[in-house]
């Protein structure tokens, strides 16, 4: 349910509605808008409707929440979430390009990534200091180690860290040294993972799962949400389907389809959703083309050593070919790559 309160409702208006809804046991979420403010309210829909809210000072109107997502809805907000982190903006005309290693490998290769991405225009510096591997036996990552690089690689460059997070019990640590916290794929309905990240104010960059329809990922982001934490930025990263030829099938109609009902950015890993170096600059452009916020893109020095996603990683070079496609493609639409 949504509460719509009146623009003259005053702040006692307000707290007397929030108070009335937590008396009900339910979680009031006030979003303060420019023309409005509103409180998304969490729980049994049915207490909730039948409890003559209308009728309380300062209330305008009160209308039943379809989606089965609430704070993430753009009935509940209709200007988007633009999510600041750093030197990293995404979301509203902004466009963020967060560029990087698959996984943090040494001081040189973290750094001399950051100088030229930095250079070339990306905002946030990406890389994993924890690995979700298939496989047991492949590299798992740096740990604390990689993280403290990556902070020094922020503190000469300026870019934003967006580094993974793969447990609960890990989360304090890493929103240490991270701007962005990424929930990977695999992580998606990792529900207690969802809640710890829910509760830091740190942002966080949530991949769909595989397997996940867009609905789920927006119910994910709500875990999120309602553990207090409104620095959500959405990832399409690709879906496991029946085809070969590209590592994972990378849907771009869920961005534009995601805006019509959610506030949050969204953002599209065209390297992860292709696997191929040779068809990311094609599909990152294609994702600005369809509204994408931003952009999140694995380069390396020498991708092909890199220790995990050489195949789909890009070097400097391809990369400021890459920026170069985006920015015009970016600026025929309005929008702009900072
Ligand atoms: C990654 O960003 O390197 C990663 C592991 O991505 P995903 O969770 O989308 O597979
Ligand atoms: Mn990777």
């Amino acid at each position: 349910m949504i509460i719509v309160m009146q623009s003259k409702a005053s702040q006692n208006d307000l707290a007397h509605v929030v108070s009335r809804v937590e008396s009900m046991g339910l979680r009031p979420h006030v979003i303060v808008g420019t023309e409005r403010t509103v409180v998304a309210v969490v729980g049994d829909e049915r207490e909730a409707t039948s409890s003559g809210m209308e009728t309380l000072p300062g209330v305008a109107s009160v209308l039943p929440i379809l989606a089965p997502y609430k704070v993430a809805s753009r009935e509940v907000q209709s200007e988007p979430t633009v999510v600041r982190a750093g030197s990293l903006v995404i979301g509203g005309k902004n466009i963020g390009v967060i560029a990087g290693p698959c996984s943090v490998e040494s001081r040189e290769q973290i750094l001399e990534t950051a100088r030229a991405v930095k250079q070339l225009g990306a905002t946030g510096l990406r890389g994993g200091a924890y690995k979700p591997r298939t496989s047991p036996y492949s590299f798992q990552g740096m740990k604390e180690k990689g993280l403290e690089l990556l902070a020094e690689a922020r503190a000469e460059t300026g870019l934003a860290i967006v580094t993974e997070v793969v447990a609960p019990e890990d989360v304090t640590l890493v929103a240490r040294y991270a701007d962005v916290l990424q929930i990977g794929a695999r992580n998606m309905q990792n529900y207690r993972l969802l809640e710890a990240v829910g509760k830091t104010q740190v942002a966080v960059l949530l991949k769909r799962g595989p397997a996940a329809t867009v609905e789920e990922l927006l119910l994910a982001a709500e875990y999120i949400l309602d553990a207090g934490n409104r620095q959500v930025i959405l990832c399409e990263r690709g879906i496991r389907t029946f085809e070969t030829h590209t590592r994972f099938t990378l849907p771009l109609a869920t961005v534009p389809w995601l805006h019509a009902r959610t506030h949050l950015p969204v953002v599209v890993d065209p390297s992860h959703g292709t696997g191929h170096a040779n068809l990311v600059e094609s599909m990152a452009a294609a994702s600005i083309a369809a509204g994408a916020d931003g952009l999140i893109v694995e380069v390396h020095p020498d991708p092909k050593c890199a220790a995990s996603d050489g195949g789909q990683t890009l070097d400097f070079v391809a990369f400021e070919k890459l920026m170069l496609v985006c920015r015009r493609v970016a600026g025929a639409l309005d929008r702009s790559i900072t």
